[in-house]
């Protein structure tokens, strides 16, 4: 097949790539670097645990090491057993490259982003020449954190070292700078990839998706037509997504019409799901319950989910007990949701059950996280956070942007707190949101004008969103919140989302 070569698929222009040498992006056929091994697939994993706990003393270091691997690959390892596995592991005189990369690749799996870019840097320092599955496993870890200026060391150290690039570190690539707030670059790598694997057109998609820029998702879905990639159910997510994200409803209910039609995929429950979000998402909540109703299968909790967001946001509280009726333990997110839900109906009491209710079960608000890469480090910030070093001038920080955006306008969305607390508690809480403070301290540490990156656990709320336009106009500076959901990039007093997210 041909493959058209430095073809700008978008109608941006290509960016500068920095320091990064757009020449090394070399296409080549041979990937050098297969999906991973099932090896141990099979394997229980108390048996391992148990194994370990054996292999403690010399000289069974080489099993000690096989072992780990296991162990971190199967996901079930609690913190403290990481501790003992990696001690082991660092112990151990028979590490290779290939026991490395189990390790750092098994931290990944088990979402141990920031101890795998340790493991990765510990790799180097050992001297242990790291190869397309070691770069594939860091690049993720990268991603997964939203650490851009880790994201581009592992990324330059590629192009030293001339790692290849094939279709799993391309779309590792591409993943990492979107996820890093750079889709620019993202576009730039995907632009000149060799595009036979449809994983690179489904990290670029989904990419677009997560940025909201649902006309480009469209575009690269049309061009995959044009270079005969056939789209597998995946690339369909990302575009029923993009089409969500952006309140294209036609659009979507096309390409959820053409899946089948067109190309023989059958909607799955994700699929399902991704158009249950769209309809409700736009305000269409009857079609949105009408297509749950209709599911071909049984409806998931997150096509539940997707409705009662959507009742939140437009107020219906009969369809939103439709929906908290069907999900069957119910998590601290719904019962957030159902609580606000009646509150901005001034349904005060319901909301005052809701909350005695989630109290009795025992269930625990899951509590907001950010955090910010700045200079080398990950610096993280939980909701009223005080156990940074520096707290105090971050607080500080926080007070005067407060009293300034004050004055611009801001108001405190008091009705987005879940709890039974005076007005002006209610407004300490949410002064005091990680993503505020993590900003703050991005302030704090960086130059003025340069761009802010925050990271969040959570879907970001309605009062941090609006906060943080007044601060970008204030500070005349683009502040990047990647939420649970998808980017928000703040510049001059609006939002890349349009308020729609
Ligand atoms: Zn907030
Ligand atoms: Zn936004």
């Amino acid at each position: 097949m041909k493959v058209p070569q430095q073809r700008n698929l978008f109608s941006s222009k290509t960016p500068f790539l920095g320091s990064l040498n757009k020449a090394t992006f070399i296409p080549q056929s041979s990937p050098i670097i297969r999906p991973a091994r099932t090896l141990y697939s099979e394997t229980d994993d108390r048996t391992l645990l148990h194994i370990l706990e054996g292999c403690k003393l010399p000289p069974n270091f080489r099993t000690a090491n096989s072992v780990h691997g296991k162990i971190i690959k199967h996901g079930f390892m609690k913190v403290g057993e990481f501790g003992v596995a990696k001690k082991i592991f660092l112990t151990s005189s028979a590490r290779d490259v290939v026991t490395w990369n189990s390790t750092i690749g098994g931290c990944v799996k088990n979402g141990y982003f920031l101890e795998a870019i340790g493991l990765f840097k510990e790799m180097l320092n050992a001297s242990i020449e790291p190869d397309g599955f070691t770069f594939a496993s860091a690049i993720t870890a990268c991603s997964r954190l939203g650490a851009l200026n880790h994201g581009q060391w592992v990324h330059e150290m590629m192009i030293q070292k001339k790692i290849q690039l094939n279709y799993i570190l391309c779309s590792a690539l591409i993943d990492m700078y979107s996820r890093c707030g750079r889709i620019e670059i993202a576009k730039s790598i995907f632009g000149t990839a060799v595009r036979n694997d449809v994983s690179i057109w489904n990290a670029m998609i989904n990419s677009l998706a997560i940025h909201g820029l649902a006309s480009d998702a469209i575009s690269v879905f049309s061009n995959m037509q044009i270079e005969k990639i056939s789209p597998d159910p995946l690339t369909f997510i990302g575009i029923l997504t993009a089409c969500s994200h952006c309140g294209f409803v036609d659009h979507g209910r096309y390409y959820f019409n053409i899946m089948q039609k067109n190309f023989s995929i059958q909607p799955q429950l994700e699929h399902h799901g991704a158009m249950v979000d769209l309809f409700g998402r736009a305000g269409l909540l009857e079609e949105a319950y009408a297509l749950i109703q209709e599911m071909p299968m049984e409806p998931d909790v997150v096509a539940w989910r997707a409705l009662l967001s959507a009742c939140k946001t437009y107020k219906n509280h009969e369809l939103g007990e439709i929906a908290v009726g069907k999900i069957k333990n119910l998590g601290s997110g719904d019962y957030v949701l159902l609580s606000n839900m009646y509150c901005s109906l001034n349904k005060w009491d319901n909301a005052e059950t809701v909350r005695y209710v989630m109290n009795k079960k025992g269930v625990r608000k899951c509590r907001g996280r950010s955090w910010v890469e700045l200079h080398g480090s990950i610096h993280y910030f939980k909701s009223g956070d005080r156990s940074h070093p520096e707290t105090d001038a971050i607080y500080r920080v926080l007070e005067v942007l407060i009293h300034r955006s004050r004055m611009e306008g801001y108001v405190c969305a008091r009705d987005s707190v879940f709890m039974d607390i005076s007005e002006e508690e209610k407004e300490e809480n949410l002064n005091y949101h990680s993503e505020k403070l993590a900003l703050a301290y991005g302030i704090l540490k960086s130059s003025p004008g340069t761009e802010i990156l925050i990271s969040k656990n959570l879907r970001t709320c309605s009062d941090c969103h609006s906060w943080m336009k007044i601060v970008s106009k204030l500070l005349n500076r683009t502040i990047t919140v990647r939420d649970r959901m998808r980017f928000h990039s703040f510049e001059k007093g609006s939002c890349t989302c349009g308020d729609y997210w």
